[in-house]
C-alpha cells in the first residue's frame, strides 16, 4: 500500500490542492494522498493562519466520502517547527505496513536541498513532483527517486481566497462545496482577522 503524503497548511484548502491530490490518487500506483496539515509554526507570525483544527476540519470537508483521500494531523502532536524528516521517520515506525512517498510541486523540489536531511529524503523516499508552469525544476529532477508528473493545474492560492473572504467576495468554485458553505456560515478568514485588502485601483 503506497501512501502520498502531500504537506500544507491548507489555510484553507482550496480546488487546486484537490485536483493534485485526486490526480495523485487515481493517476499514479498511489494508494491514498493523506493531506498533511501543518500546524502553527510557534516561530512564525500567526496573524492570517486558521487555527489547525479549524483547517483540518475544512479538509476533511473537502475531502468528504473519498476513501483515497485523507486528512492528517500527525504534525500537530510532534515537536514544532516540524520537519518532513522526522515526520517521515514516525510514520514508517507507525505504520510499518505501509510505503510512503511525498507529493509536492516542482517549486518545491527546487529548494529541496534546503531541508534537513533532504539527501536522505531523497534515498529513502520517492517524491512525486508536479510541474509548475513558470517553475524551474532546480536539477533534482533527474534523481532516480524523483517522478515527474503532468497536472492540469488551477492558478489559485490559499493567499487569494483568503482576500476574496476578507473582502466578502465570493469563493464559490475556488474551494470544494462543502468548504464553499462551511466558509459562508463562518467568520473564519473574514475581514475582523486583520488581512491585508487587495489594493484598489484609483476610482473604484
Ligand atoms: P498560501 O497562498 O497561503 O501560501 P497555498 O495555496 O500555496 O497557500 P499551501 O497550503 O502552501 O497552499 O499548499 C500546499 C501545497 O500545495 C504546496 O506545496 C503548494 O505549492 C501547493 N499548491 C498551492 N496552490 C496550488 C495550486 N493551485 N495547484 C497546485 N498546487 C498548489
Amino acid at each position: 500500500m503506497k501512501i502520498g503524503l502531500f504537506f500544507g497548511s491548507f489555510n484553507p484548502v482550496h480546488t487546486g490542492h484537490m485536483i493534485i491530490a485526486n490526480y495523485m490518487a487515481s493517476q499514479t500506483d498511489i494508494n491514498e494522498v493523506w493531506l498533511v496539515v501543518s500546524p502553527q509554526n510557534p516561530l512564525k507570525p500567526k496573524v492570517t493562519l486558521a487555527k489547525d483544527y479549524d483547517r483540518l476540519h475544512l479538509v476533511q470537508l473537502a475531502i468528504g466520502g473519498n476513501p483515497h483521500l485523507r486528512a492528517s494531523n500527525v504534525e500537530f502532536g510532534l515537536p514544532k517547527p516540524s520537519f518532513t524528516i522526522d515526520t517521515l521517520a514516525f510514520l514508517k515506525e507507525k505504520y510499518p505496513g505501509r510505503e510512503f512517498a511525498l507529493i509536492m510541486g516542482g517549486d518545491n523540489l527546487a529548494t529541496l536541498y534546503k531541508w534537513k536531511n533532504y539527501e536522505m529524503i531523497l534515498r529513502d523516499y520517492e517524491i512525486y513532483v508536479y510541474r509548475r508552469p513558470e517553475h524551474a525544476l532546480g536539477g533534482l529532477e533527474n534523481h532516480p527517486h524523483v517522478r515527474l508528473f503532468e497536472v492540469p493545474m488551477l492558478n489559485i492560492s490559499a493567499t487569494y481566497i483568503r482576500r476574496c473572504l476578507s473582502e466578502g467576495k465570493s469563493v464559490q468554485y475556488l474551494v470544494p462545496d462543502a468548504v464553499f458553505q462551511y466558509l459562508e456560515e463562518s467568520t473564519l478568514y473574514r475581514a475582523s482577522a486583520g488581512i491585508p485588502q487587495l489594493k484598489k485601483s484609483p476610482g473604484q
